[in-house]
């Protein structure tokens, strides 16, 4: 079977396309995780949408006290663009440590959100950042807020018509960390990350890879609501997350393991936000 392939040239032209041949339309960003899938037989679409020409996909822009980030930007542009770098230094970090050049020569923001794999190491970091996606179809638009947008493995709240088009991230943060602990090889996905971000809302911690996706508590952020963040604090807040979280087992380490890194990482996540 022949694969159709659209590319096109205009938001218009993606949201008709993408009503038209519903879940028979594959869309693709960079395409490292379909081209994984395409590769192995898991996946043969009858007909695909590339993103790669849509005008405006490819924008970053600051926006009063938001950064808007268009859905093709990649991760290397992310990982090296001087407005990303002086207004959100952790965005920068992440993406930094995403694979390989290679990799992330490709791969874009919104391919990675959409994708909702557990151990991507994005999705925790935007999660931490309270950023928002913007949902656009033929019929409408909506913003979902990352922690919202990733429901568990490969699930999203994206509906068969929507495309997720440009990602909102708040810049009220006064200090912000990601962490990225790997037990294989420097560029394999994370064993357990960690997000920190204190912001004019408060602190948001923010465990990626432990879980079908990141997780955050409220309450025990909430701990360190009117005290100044030290060792004492981080430890108590890194041990809440451990007790809180029951984590997978796969091959970047056991769920006893990685409870353990977790209470460290939360710990060390917190100390290097306060220093
Ligand atoms: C060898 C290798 C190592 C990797 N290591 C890491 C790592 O360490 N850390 C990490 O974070 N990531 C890692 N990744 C990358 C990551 O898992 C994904 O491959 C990548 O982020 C997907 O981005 P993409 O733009 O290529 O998406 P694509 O492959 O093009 O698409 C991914 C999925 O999202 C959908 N989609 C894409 N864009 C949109 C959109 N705008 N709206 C709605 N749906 C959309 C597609 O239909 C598809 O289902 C690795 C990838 C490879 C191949």
């Amino acid at each position: 079977m022949s694969t159709a392939w659209h590319s096109p040239t205009t938001r218009e032209e993606v949201l008709r396309l993408r009503a038209e041949l519903g879940e028979d339309g594959t869309l693709v960003a960079g395409g490292t995780f379909l081209g994984v899938l395409m590769n192995n037989g898991i996946l043969a679409p009858e007909a695909m949408i590339s993103l790669a020409h849509v005008e405006g996909f490819e924008r970053i822009a600051r926006d009063g006290a938001e950064l808007r980030i268009g859905a093709m930007v990649t991760h290397r542009r992310l990982e090296f663009d001087a407005d990303i770098r002086a207004l959100c230094p952790m965005i920068a970090d992440t993406f930094a440590v995403v694979a390989n050049p290679r990799v992330r020569n490709w791969a874009t923001i919104g391919g990675v959100l959409a994708d909702a794999d557990y151990a991507s190491d994005p999705p925790a970091a935007m999660i931490a950042l309270d950023a928002r996606v913007v949902l656009e179809s033929a019929s409408g638009r909506r913003e979902v807020s990352v922690e919202d947008l990733i429901e568990d493995v490969y699930q999203t709240v994206i509906e068969e018509d929507e495309v997720l088009t440009e990602v909102i991230v708040p810049l009220d943060q006064s200090a912000a960390r990601y962490r990225k602990f790997r037990t294989r090889s420097h560029e394999d996905r994370p064993c357990v990350s960690v997000a920190a971000v204190q912001a004019s809302g408060g602190l948001r911690v923010a465990v990626g890879a432990v879980a079908g996706k990141p997780q955050i508590f409220h309450d025990i952020c909430a701990l360190a609501k009117g005290r100044a963040m030290d060792s004492g604090l981080a430890r108590e807040i890194g041990t809440a997350y451990a007790e809180r979280i029951d984590p997978i087992t796969d091959a970047r380490g056991s769920s006893a393991y990685r409870k353990r890194v977790i209470a460290v990482e939360v710990r060390r996540a917190l100390e290097d936000l306060a220093a």
